[in-house]
Parts: C-alpha cells; sequence; structure tokens
C-alpha cells in the first residue's frame, strides 16, 4: 500500500516576503523530504480546485465571495496578519480540494494514508471569516466531503499545531458526526481552546480541548494522547482521521512557548497512524497547517511522513528542550472526568 501526498506550485503565488506564514516553508518541507530520500517513496494525487459548492459544506456563501472579490482586487489584509494577493483565492480553492481528494483515495482504498503540503493553511478559519494566516477550513471542507461523497458518517480530525483550532471548532461545534481534538498553548492566540469546550446540543462530547501551559513539552503531549485521546477515539469509532499537523509547538518555533521536540512528532504521528490502523482500516491524513522555524517544520514533517512510510528511524538534530515542564496537578484526572473517561 502506498503513502499518497497532494501539492501543487500555486501554493507558492500565495506569498508574502517576510510574513512568518510564506512559500518558502514549502520549499523547505520539500528540501528536507527529499534529503531524508522520502519524497520518492510517495505517491502523487493529483491537485484540483474545490469547488464553491463543496467550500459551501462549511463556509458562508459570504465569506467564500468576500475572499474571491478581495483577491480579484488584488488582496491586502483581511486582518492584522492574514494576507491575500491575486493568487490566494485559487491556493486556497486548490487546498481544500486537493484535502478533499487525498482523503477520497485512501476512502477508496487508491493509497493507505497521505500528506497534504498545502497553503494557505486552514484550521483558523470560521465559518464566516478569515483569521490566523487560514482563509478555508481545508481539514472542515475535507472531513464534510467524505460524508457527502463517500457516505462515511463519523469523522475525526486531530489538531496538534500549537494554536487552537478555533475555526475548526467553530464549524463543527454542534455537528456530532465530526469529532475535534486541539492541544494547544493556551492562554494564547486566539484565545480560545479552553478545556470545557467540549461542543454543543446533540455535539455535546465530541469537542476535545487540551489546553497546555507555556513550556509544556512532550511528557504532556504523551500522556494526553495515551489516556485521554486514545480511549476518546476508541469510544468514538471515527471511519477515518484528519490531522491538522502543525508544526510550531516545537521548542525552537519563533511564534510559540511549547516544548515539543521532532521525536515527539514523530511519536504523536506514530499513535495517530496506529490508531488509525486499529479503528479505520488505517485512512488517515495528515494536512499541513503552521511550522515557523525552517529546520523544525522540515524535521517535523519529515518524521510525520517517515511514520505514513511505517518507519521509525526519527531524526531529531536540534534535541529536546532543556525547560523544566510545568507540573501537571490534577489536570489528566480533571479530563478525564470531564469527558466521562
Ligand atoms: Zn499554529
Amino acid at each position: 500500500m502506498k503513502t499518497g501526498y497532494v501539492y501543487d506550485p500555486i501554493f507558492l503565488k500565495h506569498n508574502l516576503i517576510g510574513h512568518p506564514e510564506n512559500a518558502e516553508r514549502l520549499h523547505v518541507i520539500q528540501q528536507s523530504l527529499k534529503k531524508a530520500n522520502v519524497w520518492s517513496e510517495m505517491h502523487h494525487v493529483p491537485s484540483r480546485k474545490a469547488t464553491e459548492d463543496e467550500l459551501a459544506y462549511v463556509h458562508t456563501k459570504n465569506h467564500i465571495k468576500y475572499i474571491k472579490d478581495i483577491n480579484t482586487h488584488y488582496g491586502g489584509y483581511v486582518d492584522a496578519d492574514t494576507y491575500v494577493n491575486e493568487h490566494s483565492f485559487e491556493a486556497a480553492c486548490v487546498a481544500a480540494g486537493s484535502v478533499i481528494d487525498l482523503a477520497l483515495a485512501t476512502i477508496q482504498g487508491n493509497i493507505s494514508n497521505g500528506f497534504a503540503f498545502v497553503r494557505p493553511p486552514g484550521h483558523h478559519a470560521t465559518r464566516s471569516r478569515a483569521m490566523g494566516f487560514c482563509l478555508f477550513s481545508n481539514v472542515a471542507v475535507a472531513a464534510k466531503a467524505a460524508q457527502k461523497q463517500a457516505g462515511l458518517e463519523r469523522v475525526a480530525i486531530v489538531d496538534f499545531d500549537a494554536h487552537h483550532g478555533n475555526g475548526t471548532q467553530d464549524i463543527v461545534i454542534t455537528d456530532s458526526s465530526v469529532f475535534f481534538c486541539s492541544s494547544h498553548q493556551y492562554p494564547f492566540y486566539p484565545g480560545t481552546g479552553h478545556g470545557s469546550e467540549i461542543g454543543q446540543c446533540e455535539a455535546k462530547g465530541t469537542t476535545m480541548n487540551f489546553p497546555l501551559s507555556a513550556l509544556a513539552g512532550d511528557e504532556w503531549m504523551k500522556r494526553l494522547y495515551i489516556e485521554i485521546l486514545t480511549p476518546a477515539l476508541h469510544r468514538y469509532k471515527p471511519e477515518l482521521i484528519l490531522v491538522s499537523a502543525g508544526y510550531d509547538a516545537h521548542w525552537n518555533d519563533p511564534l510559540t512557548n511549547l516544548g515539543f521536540s521532532l521525536t515527539l512528532f514523530g511519536w504523536l504521528s506514530q499513535t495517530l497512524i496506529k490508531l488509525a490502523q486499529e479503528l479505520c482500516q488505517g485512512r488517515i491524513i495528515f494536512v499541513l497547517e503552521g511550522g515557523y522555524h525552517p529546520q523544525a517544520i522540515g524535521q517535523g514533517i519529515t518524521n510525520t511522513v517517515k511514520a505514513l512510510l511505517g518507519r521509525d528511524d526519527f531524526d531529531d538534530s536540534l534535541g529536546s528542550s532543556t525547560w523544566q515542564e510545568p507540573d501537571m496537578g490534577s489536570y489528566i484526572d480533571d479530563l478525564k472526568k470531564l469527558h466521562a473517561l
């Protein structure tokens, strides 16, 4: 079986030199994957634009029109830190459409799993608003497409980017057919993601937030994945797992203050892949979100791709942080109680 990937040169045209979320990130990622001889091990899945009807699975018509129109007028900023240029709408449509097709390819059995090397990222884009470098929620669009186009009933989205996936949460907060779990520095941008945010109405219990103190590192995350996320996913029984894969929780990232190592990104990936094998025939797609330290994002993603290929020879040339992780206290027990685990 094959590990698939999507990539398209249009992603390089959504660019602003000097902005942390720039096209150079994709160059660095490809260089790292090629240097580690894993790029050629992956199977290319063709990219395509999402239609406006597909974007409307999760976004308002007004939001789609706003991004399309602002782009037509040669761009600018849609908020203090989210830029668009004349290529951004097309790049964002290709990002969402390509994630859909990568997910469908794993559902159809053409590939066993995959990584979507897409930009702009998506997990901060809400139903009606672009923010935090994100225009459309690539993972949420793909989750709904997997349901509407392939008949799946339950999809899980796991987000290990250092920032809360507020956009994805906004979209699925009342939708019990999509399980959402985000781990993130807290309090921090965008301000949401408290542990008590667990879903609303019939979807109460299908959203899970792991707010992390600054300096929290590998041991916190391992315990959360083993003691909370694993039993929660076994209870939910997803038919597909999508991962909002951000690498900005690395200790050397310039935008955040978490203490993850590169080896941890390999471990997290391996753990999620194993869960997909146990629960949903190995169907798992990683989708690029944040990550702003060139070496950390390059090697972090290489470790994820190695895990997708069934390897565990993870690289960690940057080593572990020297920070002391804060005491967890009753954190794990409180979360277990909250989620009846
Ligand atoms: Zn982030």
